[in-house]
């Protein structure tokens, strides 16, 4: 069996490095907030590009306590693709805020630039661009845009670690960036963790505090804040890893590039990308109106594929409200969307298999 990821075998690379940490911190006895999480999110910065970089819990945790600085809430509208997954949505509704979805682009699963505007009204407050499957996205009109109305641009870059756009990392391109290392990601730590990037002395200092109760001097809390901090062990896991991810993004494109240029069949459309540099491939999404059947053909045929995302956000019980709406190009995604295996430990036999059985015809 191919596994979709093979996250034992990922992590197992560092095995050795991963376990003199690990007793080192035991040693120690400082597990939160500490030298671990003061180097890596000093190295992360630098990796970004950006002047701050701060732990936190999660991913969504990020996006969470980015809207939470800002001060966004009810009322706020927050301007977001309409095909993300799930969590930039929830982080925009439990401050109270209104996403307001947006369709992507067929071609880059992005979200369209040239949409946005049309959605802008005085309540207005930013626009969350995702960096989905891990492509950057095509920031210069949704830069002109946020200058013209005075919005602030967040980064969901949870999918895009390393990904650059014009030279600039994703992370650096808006005004506040979140980001995940759950295991799955192209950095991913061994258990939950996530961060934020920013240039923003002011907003880094509040979120700095909000991630800890709201407070900067122990007992002394300025703001009702959470706790969503990156612990030691998981900081020092993402150090050693950060070293090798630019190593594991290039094997990345290789085989998305393999692929793109091997697969040879009429019924498959082959994703996209208008820079090499701007995609690090987090996931290698193909459409194909026959999905389910070639996902259960690939599945008897010894390949697991998954699904990013068999139901739109829209479409959620969760928000009954908008049931009723209809993202014709999201919805068609959704529908048509099939993940490949991609991950830097795969081999070359393991891809060669992979296009084999994808390009002979399914019975
Ligand atoms: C993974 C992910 C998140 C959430 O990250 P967690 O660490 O799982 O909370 C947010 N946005 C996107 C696009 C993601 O892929």
């Amino acid at each position: 069996m191919i596994k979709f990821l093979d996250l034992e075998k990922i992590n197992n690379r560092f095995r050795n490095e991963i376990d003199k940490k690990i007793a080192d911190i035991l040693d120690k006895g400082w597990y939160l907030l500490g030298e671990e999480n003061t180097n890596f999110t000093k190295n992360f910065a630098e990796y970004c590009g950006t002047k701050h970089c701060i732990g936190v819990a999660n991913g969504l945790d990020a996006l969470n306590i980015i809207i939470k600085a800002y001060g966004f809430n009810q009322g706020d509208e927050i301007i977001v693709p309409a095909n993300t997954y799930i969590a930039s949505i929830l982080a925009i509704t439990q401050n109270g805020c209104t996403p307001i979805l947006v369709e992507p682009d067929i071609k880059t699963y992005n979200i369209n630039p040239e949409l946005i505007e049309e959605k802008i009204t005085e309540k207005t407050k930013a626009i969350m661009v995702v960096h989905l499957y891990g492509q950057a996205v095509q920031m210069e009109k949704i830069w002109e845009l946020a200058k013209k109305y005075n919005l602030k641009i967040i980064e969901d870059s949870a999918q895009a670690h390393g990904a650059i756009y014009q030279g600039k990392r994703c992370g650096n391109l808006g005004d506040a960036s979140g980001f995940s290392f759950y295991p799955g990601k192209n950095l991913g730590c061994l258990g939950d963790g996530g961060c934020i990037t920013t240039n923003d002395d002011e907003l880094a200092a509040k979120i700095k505090a909000i991630r800890n109760y709201g407070s900067n001097v122990k007992y002394h809390n300025i703001y009702k804040g959470v706790n969503s901090r990156l612990d030691e062990i998981q900081a020092a896991v993402l150090d050693t890893k950060l070293k090798y991810l630019d190593n594991d993004n290039t094997r990345r494109r290789k085989i998305a590039k393999y692929y793109r240029e091997n697969i040879k069949n009429a019924a498959v459309i082959l994703p996209e990308t208008y820079d090499e540099n701007a995609h690090v491939w987090h996931i290698f999404a193909i459409r194909t109106k026959e999905r389910d059947r070639l996902q259960n053909y690939l599945r008897e045929n010894g390949i697991e594929t998954l699904i990013h995302y068999p139901i739109p956000p829209h479409k959620q019980e969760c928000y009954k409200e908008w049931n009723h709406l209809h993202f014709p190009i999201t919805e068609e995604i959704h529908n048509t969307i099939l993940s490949l295996p991609i991950s830097p430990v795969m081999t070359d036999e393991e891809v060669e298999k992979i296009i084999k059985i994808i390009n002979t015809k399914m019975e």
